[in-house]
């Protein structure tokens, strides 16, 4: 007896110390680390033991998620950074756009880091600089062959006037001239001066001087198409979008990924899924285990959702226990696939209430967004399924009609 008191009291030292050496490791955790090195160094019966054995299982768990949760937002971050600096080349003539990209880098570093928020901000900045890329090429190609019209025109003026010396080198100096514009303001001051100089013999050139206008109000357009991305932009990196509790986006963020979303699949001529869910019996799960519990599941869920889900697909908070989910890129089989999987990944990856294991599950409806339809009815006819789901028996995933 006496011996195994001896035994006990130095490896009680000895956890206490342990434990005391994360406190340099884990600042935020001072109090809890402080409480169980005393707790561990006060252990006197068998009873305190078993306590303590449980809440140091509980305490390793959460330092094993933290550091693989760390180890996630690091490589989020050299992601983004890559990101950024690969498009720093293309942004630097456009202020405004280096502008926002560096204001949203600035607002996550300035909030505690967390791998969802770094996923959330690249996927922005991604889908802008897609677009970006899009719009900008568009308005390149607008230019190059408003360019190629104007010197075709110039040429055949060349050729349809009779006149020599003065005017011939005027023409040449058109020439010159649209060779070296590389802007379109440029461009359009160079075609009034020709308009103006050759009203005469307008006639025989009709047919390419329509051509030219038309042209040139491509390339107006395109470049307008361009200045109001830059305000989206602009907008949309200083804007919040994450819901406080589970950080999936909010209802701004979902109306907004919405738009982005439907007009790409409108562009790119792709197929967008939206899923909705509700998770089963929540109420329960209030109910029995306190709010708090109930909160802690929501969390849990978006966390799993994001893990599972490609980086391209978003998730929202819609209500209080249901989620939306934007499969961007997919039809109806593979969406419904794709939230089946989900439901097999919540029993594995399961939700611990006192170190219980709880088996949080969902219904689900899956609407692939049709031709011209508004996102709006999309989500309605996703919700009618998931309301079918549950009618049918719950922890189920149906395609809407
Ligand atoms: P069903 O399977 O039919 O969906 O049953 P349910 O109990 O999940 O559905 P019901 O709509 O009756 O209850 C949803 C509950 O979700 C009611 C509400 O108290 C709870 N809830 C909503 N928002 C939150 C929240 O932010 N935190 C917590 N803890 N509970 C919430
Ligand atoms: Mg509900
Ligand atoms: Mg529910």
């Amino acid at each position: 007896m006496i011996k195994s008191i001896e035994l006990v009291a130095p490896l009680r030292d000895l956890l206490a110390q342990a434990l005391e050496n994360q406190l340099a490791a884990q600042p935020d955790l001072t109090e809890e680390i402080r409480a169980l090195a005393q707790q561990a160094r006060a252990v006197g019966d068998h009873g305190q033991g078993a306590r303590l054995a449980k809440q140091l299982r509980q305490f390793w768990i959460k330092l094993a998620l933290r550091d693989e949760d760390k180890a996630k937002v690091q490589e989020g971050v050299v992601r983004l950074l890559r990101l950024l600096v690969e498009n720093i080349g293309e942004l630097a003539a456009e202020d405004k756009w280096l502008h926002g990209q560096i204001l949203t880098l600035k607002g996550i570093i300035a909030q505690p880091l967390d791998k969802r928020t770094i996923a959330d901000a690249e996927r922005s900045l991604r889908n802008a600089i897609i677009e970006q890329g899009f719009l900008k090429e568009s308005l390149s190609d607008a230019k190059t062959s408003l360019k190629n019209l104007m010197a075709t025109f110039i040429d055949s003026l060349g050729g349809l006037t009779e006149s020599t010396g003065a005017y011939h080198t005027r023409i040449f100096e058109y020439s010159q001239r649209i060779k070296g514009a590389d802007n379109l303001a440029a461009l359009s001051q160079i075609l009034d001066e020709v308009m103006h100089d050759t009203r005469g013999i307008q006639d025989s050139a009709q047919r390419s001087h329509q051509e030219l206008l038309v042209t040139r109000k491509q390339a107006q357009q395109a470049e307008e198409r361009v200045r109001q991305l830059e305000q989206e932009l602009e907008q949309t990196s200083e804007l919040v979008h994450a819901d406080q509790l589970t950080g999936a986006l909010n209802r701004r963020g979902l109306d907004e990924t919405l738009e982005r979303e439907i007009k790409r699949a409108d562009r790119q001529q792709t197929p967008v899924c939206l899923a909705m869910l509700d998770i089963d019996n929540f109420k329960q799960i209030n109910d029995t285990m306190g709010h708090q519990t109930g909160d802690r599941a929501l969390v849990h869920l978006a966390k799993v959702i994001k893990e599972t889900l490609r980086p391209t697909d978003a998730v929202a908070r819609y209500g209080g226990e249901e989620f939306l989910i934007v499969l961007p890129d997919t039809g109806l089989a593979e969406a419904v696939e794709t939230i089946t999987r989900l439901q097999r990944e919540l029993t594995k990856k399961f939700f611990l209430h006192e170190n219980d294991r709880l088996l949080i599950t969902f219904s689900a409806g899956v609407a692939e967004r049709t031709a011209s339809e508004v996102a709006e009815d999309a989500i309605g006819r996703a919700d009618r399924a998931m309301y079918q789901a549950k009618k049918s028996g719950k922890n189920r995933v149906l395609p809407a009609e």
